[in-house]
């Protein structure tokens, strides 16, 4: 298999080769395609099996092509940890070097208004630990009816921090018509659930 083989966009397969990958990762090479037909999809996948990308790739490729709705996010990214979280942001910022997408980091530990500025002034791409996300909505800074496209990332180590119900919340915020990706190492009954509840007909893929 070959990146070249997954539907790509040229601008995404010189970001590729700039990265230096030779070939797609068995994650890579089951969910790029999937996400670019914009269907849901649940990646039984561990951290090192190149899932950020996996994600990344097609979502920079969906929002390239879509319609910008005004000031709006219209993706969300949901990371148990800032540390995660940040590191989605360098990966967006290094596949996306030819996209001319805006991207906002959503984490606690560091000043509100500084994001509560990007958000005003619209973003493509949110990337967002799920506490300092709800903390945002409830001082109604946040709008969340324009998102296209949802990933919740690492959903058993959210469940183990205690997350879920405000995944929850923040699913029902978005649109019903909406894509979404669960990336999870594992399946718990209450991911499971979680999946049940806010996929619809997803693409299963475990690596
Ligand atoms: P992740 O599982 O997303 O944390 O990625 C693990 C590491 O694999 C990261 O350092 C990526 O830069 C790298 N990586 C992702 N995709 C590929 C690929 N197709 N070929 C080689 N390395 C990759």
């Amino acid at each position: 298999m070959k990146f070249a083989d997954l539907g790509l966009s040229d601008e995404l397969l010189s970001a590729v080769a700039d990265a230096g990958y030779d070939e797609p990762t068995p994650i890579q090479a089951q969910a790029i395609p999937p996400v670019l037909m914009m269907k849901d999809i649940i990646g039984i996948a561990q951290t090192g099996t190149g899932k950020t990308a996996s994600f990344v790739l097609p979502m920079i490729d969906v929002l390239a092509h879509g319609r910008s709705r005004a000031r709006m996010p219209r993706s969300l990214i949901l990371e148990p940890t800032r540390e995660l979280a940040a590191q989605v942001a360098e990966n967006f910022e290094k596949y996306g070097k030819n996209h001319n997408l805006s991207m906002a980091l959503l984490i606690g530990g560091v000043s509100m208004g500084d994001q509560v500025k990007a958000l005003e002034k619209g973003v493509d791409v949110l990337i967002a630990t799920p506490g300092r996300l709800m903390d945002l909505f409830e001082r109604g800074r946040i709008l969340m009816s324009g998102c296209e496209l949802l990933v919740i990332d690492e959903a058993d180590r959210m469940l183990d921090m205690g997350f879920i119900p405000d995944i929850e919340e923040i699913c029902s915020k978005l649109p019903a018509t909406r894509q979404t990706m669960l990336f999870s190492a594992t399946m718990p009954p209450p991911i499971k659930k979680l999946s049940d509840q806010f996929l619809t007909s997803p693409k299963y893929i475990e690596v």
